[in-house]
């Protein structure tokens, strides 16, 4: 399958996002690091280019993400998938305490540990957002 996403669908899937990042949250405005089109079932998984399998990604998401859709929970070693921001309110499955963003449910979990949502570099970030009053974003924007 081919890579190739047109600009009409780069623009559409970043607008649609709020030009913020659809796993962390962090707006692209307040970051010193690009954005960038997320497939979120992988094509190398059977994901396709269709609008419905596209999100707008911070690129460290998107680096600690790279192929994957899920993994495994110790001890349990259940295999979890990510969570899915087409499909799944965010709410749902993460909480912003402190900036820190933590699980709610299995995959939130699987989502946090493998995306490292509260490495240190990125929890300052979010820290220093969230002391300017940035940080979380407006519950619209933590809805989807
Ligand atoms: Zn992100």
């Amino acid at each position: 399958m081919s890579r190739y996403i047109s600009a009409k669908n780069r623009n559409f899937v970043k607008e649609r996002a709020a030009q913020t990042c659809e796993y962390c949250k962090v707006p692209e405005l307040f970051s010193f690091i690009g954005y960038e089109i997320d497939h979120i079932i992988s094509l190398k998984h059977g994901g396709e280019n269709s609008l419905e399998n596209l999100a707008w990604a911070c690129a460290i998401c998107s680096l600690n993400k790279g192929t994957d859709i899920g993994t495994m929970l110790l001890p349990s070693q259940k295999i979890i998938r990510f969570f899915n921001p087409r499909t799944e309110d965010w709410a749902l499955h993460f909480e912003v305490s402190d900036a820190l963003n933590l699980p709610k449910t299995e995959i939130g979990e699987a989502t946090v540990k493998i995306f490292q949502f509260n490495q240190v570099d990125r929890l300052m970030e979010r820290q220093m957002l969230a002391n300017a009053g940035l940080y979380p974003p407006p519950d619209g924007l933590l809805a989807n």
